[in-house]
């Protein structure tokens, strides 16, 4: 099959975590990956993270390409997404998982961790959407699926800006899929629980139990219960899915 003819797939922010397991999930011999990520700290340890996820998902039969950009910046998000269109002429799938926190109680929260964490899951997944969307309306297809929080739905002290950036994610997810429906194009959203990645594994015990607690399935998720949502969002098995938002959360949010 040459590769125009391939199933396009882009995922945000999957160098490692939930990110890494969607690329798995979604790879097969007739899709090809293309993902980001973006770590100005630590370059080396970035880019060797990248480098593992685009072998691993050479393994499992896709060809995957990578880049570090910041879905925050939308000059380079969109010569992200021009690479993308002249190796492929298309974008079947867009996954918008790139997320970070900066947690702080409101009182003590800086204007720059407000701005920086509503920068990058908010308005970098506005930006994808955005381009993405040209394409996919020409297509008359497209799958674009977004990861939220259950945080989103429950709130959770210490995170206004995490929290309020998922929420606005749902908002979003539900306005584009009424605009995209009439062109083939289903929007839905995923909200997570608390899954093992790096960015829980830095939450000391006592948070980390607390957080258990209020999981009925009593176990943390691990990322590939979300990658098997967000498969089954792009197949075509959810092709009467679309506003729709899927809590995979051990049933934290009922
Ligand atoms: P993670 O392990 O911290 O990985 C985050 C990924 O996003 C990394 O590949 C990171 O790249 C990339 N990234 C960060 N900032 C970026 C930017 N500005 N531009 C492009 N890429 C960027 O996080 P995770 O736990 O897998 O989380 C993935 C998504 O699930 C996030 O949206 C998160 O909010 C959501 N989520 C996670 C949980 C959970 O319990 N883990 C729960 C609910 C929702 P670098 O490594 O290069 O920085």
């Amino acid at each position: 099959m040459s590769d125009k003819k391939k199933r396009t797939v882009v995922v945000t922010g999957a160098s490692r975590g939930i990110g890494r397991s969607i690329c798995l999930a979604l790879a097969g011999p007739d899709t090809i990956i293309y993902f980001n990520y973006f770590a100005p700290g630590d370059p080396a340890a970035e880019i060797a993270a990248a480098a593992e996820t685009e072998k691993l998902v050479a393994d499992a039969g896709s060809s995957a390409t990578s880049m570090s950009v910041n879905v925050a910046v939308e000059k380079d998000v969109a010569g992200f997404f021009e690479k993308v269109l002249d190796e492929t002429g298309r974008i079947d799938v867009l996954v918008n998982n790139a997320g970070i926190t900066k947690d702080g109680l409101l009182v003590r929260m800086k204007e720059k961790d407000w701005d920086s964490v509503l920068d990058v899951n908010l308005k970098g997944t506005f930006t994808c959407m955005k381009i993405a969307a040209k394409t996919m309306m020409k297509q008359r297809y497209g799958r674009i699926i977004s990861i939220a929080s259950v945080v989103a739905a429950t709130g959770n002290p210490g995170q206004a800006n995490y929290s309020a950036s998922k929420a606005g994610i749902i908002g979003l997810t539900k306005t584009v899929a009424r605009e995209l429906a009439p062109r083939g194009i289903t929007v839905n959203a995923i909200a997570p629980g608390f899954i093992e990645t790096d960015m829980t594994a830095s939450l000391p015990e006592k948070a980390r139990n607390a957080m258990l607690d209020q999981v009925p399935l009593g176990r943390a998720g691990q990322p590939e219960d979300v990658a098997a949502a967000v498969v089954f969002l792009a197949s075509e098995s959810a092709a009467y899915i679309t506003g729709q938002v899927i809590h995979v959360s051990g049933g934290m949010y009922m």
